[in-house]
């Protein structure tokens, strides 16, 4: 069974914030939507372990095989090797991935590989150690050494979330690629969502990827979109594949969001741009709610998934070859040429 919402969206994929705690302080982080809260302060308690395995676990039931860690920086739980064994553990999942700044995942790829967790994202905006410092205040030796642990323990793909900023590295971006070749992994290149950050920031800093896009869809041998990820775009080039997300502007991104997140508080979240209409799970859950009631609010959250872009939908990328051509290989991936 699938859930799907009001416009016909399956519900696949599950976000989880396990804390609001991080090590960095990254000038442009989205935060993943969330109202920085006591929790961030640490004067709240988190979703314990069995919490957390739980309400994936009721998430799977009905429907959502992808898992995706995220924060806060999930490496800062010292319990994220337990948290990744029990949800490994979940007949029914399909997929457990973790974003994280990678700043101190040198010491845990390997063990965390070894739980279960299948695959990673990490963040790397810029390789130039004084531009990373002050976008982040974190130092770029310990990401990079964090990138080469996650490939060598075996994590596949290992991507590189480059949120890309007008100004600062916008014209770094074959500089990635070639290090992308090197270490064998995946560029993700993100366009900047005004989410937690100031509308003057956002101005300065906003930077559209339409002519990154058109130039890597020049080069590319073969384009795919990810159908039940935002539809976003997949460029294979000689020894490199990169990945583009572009949300706000792109209707096609809500028009094909299969997500729905757990904040850190315990709350479903239905879009990244929300937090007027969030579905507490983890209060029932601590009054002693049973598995059925538990279903029955996410099916409620469920309920109230709706594309935030509506009226924009295919303003964006429309001199791209789109799904009208494509034809279908599998549940996932669409061939564009
Ligand atoms: N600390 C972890 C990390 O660095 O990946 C997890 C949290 S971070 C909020 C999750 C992802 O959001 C990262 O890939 C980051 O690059 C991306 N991100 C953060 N702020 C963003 C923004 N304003 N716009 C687009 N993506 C953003």
């Amino acid at each position: 069974m699938v859930l799907t919402d009001k416009c016909g969206r399956p519900l696949l994929n599950l976000r989880i914030s396990i804390t609001q705690r991080c090590n960095l302080r990254c000038d442009y982080c989205h935060k993943e939507g969330e109202e920085i809260t006591s929790c961030s302060r640490g004067t709240t308690e988190e979703m314990t372990v069995e919490e957390i395995i739980r309400i994936t676990r009721i998430a799977i039931s009905l429907g959502i095989a992808r898992v995706k860690l995220t924060g806060g920086e999930p490496l800062m739980r010292k319990d994220l090797c337990e948290i990744v064994k029990g949800i490994a553990a979940i007949p029914g999942l399909k997929d457990l991935s973790m974003t994280t700044n990678g700043t101190i995942l040198g010491f845990q790829a390997r063990e965390l590989r070894i739980c279960g967790l299948r695959r990673v994202n990490i963040s790397l905006p810029t390789l130039n150690a004084e531009t990373y410092t002050k976008l982040t205040k974190g130092k770029i030796e310990n990401v990079l050494e964090g990138v080469k642990a996650a490939v060598e323990a075996g994590f596949y793909p290992v991507k590189l979330n480059m949120v890309i900023l007008n100004g600062v590295n916008v014209d770094s971006v074959s500089e990635m690629m070639d290090f992308a070749r090197q270490t064998g992994t995946i560029l993700q290149m993100i366009e900047l969502d005004p989410v937690n950050v100031d509308n003057a920031y956002f101005s300065v800093y906003h930077k559209f990827l339409d002519a990154h896009e058109e130039m890597l869809n020049q080069k590319a041998l073969k384009v795919e979109t990810r159908r039940f990820m935002q539809n976003r775009l997949i460029f294979h080039l000689p020894k490199v594949t990169v990945e583009v997300v572009h949300p706000i502007e792109n209707g096609e991104f809500c028009a094909h969001c299969t997500r729905l997140r757990v904040t850190s508080e315990g709350k479903l979240k239905t879009c990244l741009m929300r937090n007027d209409n969030l579905v507490d799970v983890l209060a029932p859950m601590r009054q002693g709610a049973s598995d059925e009631e538990l279903k029955a609010l996410f099916i409620d959250a469920n309920h109230l998934r709706e594309p935030y872009n509506k009226r924009r939908q295919g303003t964006s990328n429309q001199q791209l070859p789109r799904e009208g051509n494509a034809s279908s290989t599998d549940f996932e991936f669409n061939v564009l040429r």
